[in-house]
């Protein structure tokens, strides 16, 4: 299994000199086997996929929130007419995936829809288990304001877990670590310092010292943290990373591939 990091921003994409070596795209992770290319979420980060060659496309979204699905009109494959890609997401309320997508793609917030485009976009309300070639993909409900989901995607005696847009409450955090148990990577939002997170309570995103706690008590091999503040620089992310910095633990950086 081969994890691509497109993009690791949080919230809204961001641009300068300052955000250069975590990057200013958001949401977006690529996992790939031989034959199947699954990207987690379709921030912006995703407009910079790498060539996948022929393999098939999936994308599995956590929930619509803008900075999750704004990289679509501008993927490369999707205006591609050999191509066909497969989008799966959540119900949100009442809405299916399409209802959900075509709220913002259509008239006038955008010119068309994602069905408009030349490759074969197909739509479905993720049910789980779901399997996507050898993938196995389960999830569970996140803590986030609207509702999100957490992705187990496991093949070939491999997991990965994404755990994006998570609050950590102490209530409900044990269902999170069974969740992740013995994990092979953990992706967690670390948006906030502890100071920030304390400000924020209710919008849905956590810190790194729960973040490292949740690795713990799971036994996840590896963590990357993920959904970084549009407001931290490059020195600023560096400086929240140093205390847990080591070979199984870091923050995501933009084009960052990892083997597992
Ligand atoms: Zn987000
Ligand atoms: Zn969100």
């Amino acid at each position: 299994m081969k994890v691509t990091i497109l993009g690791a921003r949080g919230s809204i994409p961001t641009e300068g000199k300052d955000m250069l070596e975590f990057g200013g795209g958001t949401s977006c992770v690529l996992v790939e086997n031989h034959d199947q290319a699954i990207y987690l979420d379709a921030g912006t980060g995703m407009i910079c996929t790498p060539d996948i060659g022929d393999k098939a496309i999936s994308v599995l979204l956590t929930h619509p929130h803008l900075d999750h699905i704004l990289g679509f009109p501008f993927f490369p494959y999707i205006s591609n007419k050999d191509r066909k890609i497969d989008i799966y997401a959540g119900k949100c309320g009442d809405l299916g995936t399409f209802e959900q997508l075509e709220a913002l793609y259509k008239n006038p917030f955008w010119p068309c829809g994602l069905k408009d485009y030349p490759s074969d976009v197909s739509f479905h309300d993720i049910e789980f288990p779901l399997n996507i070639g050898a993938f196995t993909v389960t999830g569970m409900p996140s803590v986030h304001p609207g509702g999100s989901l957490v992705y187990r995607l496991e093949t070939d005696g491999r997991s990965v877990v994404y755990a994006t847009d998570y609050e950590y409450e102490e209530d409900k955090v044990s269902e999170l670590i069974e969740f992740s148990h013995d994990c092979d990577l953990l992706l967690f939002d670390a948006q906030y310092t502890d100071e920030e997170f304390e400000a924020r309570r209710g919008f849905g995103h956590s810190t790194v010292a729960q973040g490292m706690m949740i690795m713990e008590k799971s036994g996840a091999k590896n963590i990357r943290f993920v959904h970084h503040d549009p407001r931290h620089t490059d020195d600023f992310l560096r400086e929240m990373e140093r205390p847990i910095k080591c070979a199984t633990a870091a923050f995501a950086r933009k084009d960052e591939v990892i083997i597992l």
